[in-house]
C-alpha cells in the first residue's frame, strides 16, 4: 500500500484539492487577530446583512444550496437545522456553538479559534441574525485552556469593533457572545448535555422530544451546531451556496477538515474538497511512517466503524463515498493505522474511552460499556475463551439503539467493526495469547 505516499498520483476524474475555507488564515502573519480577518474581507457580510436588511429566508436558501451539514460528526444539513428555530416566538432565543471535542484524534475545532475565531464569531453573528437570537455561547472544552482564553480576547476584540452587543453597527439588532468554559467531560458533546452544563448543571444528555430548537437553554429555543459549521457560513454567505457546494461532490458540499493523526509523516488538520480520494489525503499527510504498510484506518473518530486498507484504499472522502464502505465522515477525526498495530490493544484503549466517559444515567451504556471493556481486557490479557468474542458482539447489539444518547452506539461501532474487519486477530490473540505483529 506504500504507492499512496506518491505525491504525484493522478487520479481520473477527480480534481478535489487542499482548499482552506474555515482555516484560510492560517497561513498569514498573526492568523487570529481581527486586523487579520478584515484584511481579507472578515465581517463585511455581516456589514451588508445589515445594512441591506437581508431577509433571512434568503440566507438559509444559500445555506440550503450549499449543502453544509453539521461538521460535528451528526450530518445533518445546517440549512434546515435552523429552519426549525421559531420564527414568532417572543422571549429570549440562543444559539450555541459546540466546541467541546473531545474524542480520541479530534482537534480541529481548536485550530478554527486559534487561528480564525473571528471567520467563526461572524458566523455566529450571521446565525443569530438568521434565527433572530439574542444571546449566543462558545462551549470550549475543558483540555484546551488556552484556546478558551485566545477566544475570549477575540469576543472582546469584536465588541470593541462593534460587532457585538446592542445595537450592532446601528442596524437596532442586538446580539450577546460568551465563551464557557467546558469541564473536560466527552459526553458535554452531545448537544442536549452541553445545554445542561451551560445551565450550571450536572452534564447528562436530556430525553428527546423535545429538542432544542423548541426546548433548549432554560427551555428557551436553542440551535447547537458545531464550531466548523458556524465558521463555514460567512464565506458561504460572500461567495453564494452554489459555490461552496461545487468544492465537493453531490450531497457533500464543501470542504471538511480531516484531523489526521496515528501512523502518518505529518500528521495534522487538512481541510479538503470532499469528494477527495482517501490515497489523495494520505499522500498530503505524508503517507504510511517509516516506510510501512498501511493496516486499517477509523475514518471519522472512534465512533465511526473502521476500515482496513484494502477497502479504504480507493474510497473518496465524503458521506456517501464512506458510508459506502461502512463507515462516515463522522467529524472528521481520520486515525491511521500501520500494519505494527495490535487491533486487540487498538479497541482495548477505545472501549476504556467510552466506559470512562459514560454518564452513567442508562444502564445498557453505564453497564454495557464496562461489560465490553472488561472482556476486551480479559482477552488482552489471555484469560479470554473464543466464546468471550461472541459475549462481546452480543453484548454490543444490546446496547446499541437502546440508549438515551449516541454514545451508547458510539461505544457499541468500533467493537462490531473491528470484530467484522479483524476477528481472525481476536481468535489468535485468545488462543495464543499474544498479538499476530
Ligand atoms: Fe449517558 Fe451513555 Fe445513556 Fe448517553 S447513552 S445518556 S452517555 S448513559
Amino acid at each position: 500500500m506504500n504507492d499512496v505516499i506518491d505525491k504525484n498520483i493522478k487520479l481520473e476524474n477527480n480534481n478535489k484539492q487542499l482548499f482552506n475555507i474555515c482555516l484560510r488564515t492560517s497561513s498569514l502573519k498573526n492568523p487570529g487577530s481581527i486586523k487579520t480577518y478584515q484584511s481579507i474581507g472578515g465581517y463585511e457580510q455581516i456589514k451588508r446583512i445589515l445594512k441591506n436588511k437581508i431577509d433571512p429566508q434568503q440566507l438559509i436558501d444559500e445555506i440550503k444550496i450549499s449543502g453544509l451539514r453539521g461538521r460535528g460528526g451528526a450530518g445533518f444539513p445546517t440549512g434546515v437545522k435552523w429552519s426549525f428555530m421559531p420564527r414568532d416566538y417572543d422571549g429570549t432565543k440562543y444559539i450555541v456553538c459546540n466546541s467541546d471535542e473531545g474524542e480520541p484524534g479530534t482537534f480541529k475545532d481548536r485550530d478554527i479559534i486559534r487561528y480564525n475565531p473571528h471567520q467563526l464569531i461572524e458566523g455566529m453573528i450571521i446565525g443569530a441574525y438568521i434565527m433572530n437570537a439574542q444571546v449566543g455561547f462558545n462551549y470550549i472544552h475543558g483540555e484546551i485552556w488556552e484556546d478558551y482564553v485566545f477566544f475570549e480576547k477575540a469576543i472582546e476584540d469584536a465588541r470593541k469593533a462593534g460587532f457585538l452587543g446592542n445595537n450592532i453597527l446601528g442596524s437596532g439588532f442586538d446580539f450577546e457572545l460568551h465563551a464557557v468554559h467546558g469541564y473536560g467531560a466527552y459526553i458535554c458533546g452531545e448537544e442536549t448535555a452541553l445545554i445542561e452544563s451551560i445551565e450550571g448543571k450536572k452534564g447528562q444528555p436530556r430525553y428527546k422530544p423535545p429538542f432544542p430548537a423548541t426546548y433548549g437553554i432554560y427551555g428557551k429555543p436553542t440551535n447547537v451546531n458545531n464550531t466548523e459549521t458556524y465558521a463555514s457560513i460567512p464565506w458561504i454567505i460572500e461567495h453564494g451556496g452554489q459555490e461552496f457546494m461545487s468544492h465537493g461532490v453531490p450531497n457533500s458540499g464543501g470542504t471538511k477538515i480531516f484531523s489526521v493523526s496515528g501512523h502518518v509523516e505529518k500528521p495534522g488538520n487538512y481541510e479538503i474538497q470532499l469528494g477527495m480520494p482517501f490515497r489523495q489525503l494520505l499522500a498530503e499527510a505524508g503517507g504510511v511512517w517509516k516506510n510501512r504498510q498501511l493496516k486499517a484506518v477509523i475514518p471519522g473518530g472512534p465512533s465511526t466503524p473502521v476500515v482496513p486498507a484494502n477497502i479504504i484504499i480507493d474510497a473518496t472522502l465524503d458521506y456517501d463515498g464512506l458510508a459506502q464502505i461502512g463507515s462516515s465522515v463522522g467529524a472528521g477525526s481520520m486515525i491511521v493505522m500501520d500494519d505494527s498495530t495490535c487491533m486487540v490493544q487498538a479497541l482495548r484503549r477505545l472501549s476504556y474511552f467510552f466506559y470512562e466517559e459514560s454518564c452513567g444515567q442508562c444502564t445498557p451504556c453505564r453497564e454495557g460499556t464496562g461489560w465490553v471493556y472488561r472482556i476486551i481486557d480479559r482477552i488482552f490479557k489471555g484469560q479470554a475463551t473464543l466464546a468471550d468474542l461472541d459475549l462481546l458482539t452480543d453484548v454490543s447489539k444490546k446496547i446499541s439503539g437502546r440508549t438515551i444518547c449516541a454514545l451508547g452506539d458510539a461505544a457499541a461501532t468500533p467493537v462490531l467493526s473491528f470484530i467484522k474487519h479483524f476477528r481472525s486477530e481476536f481468535e489468535n490473540f485468545i488462543k495464543h495469547g499474544k498479538s499476530v505483529n
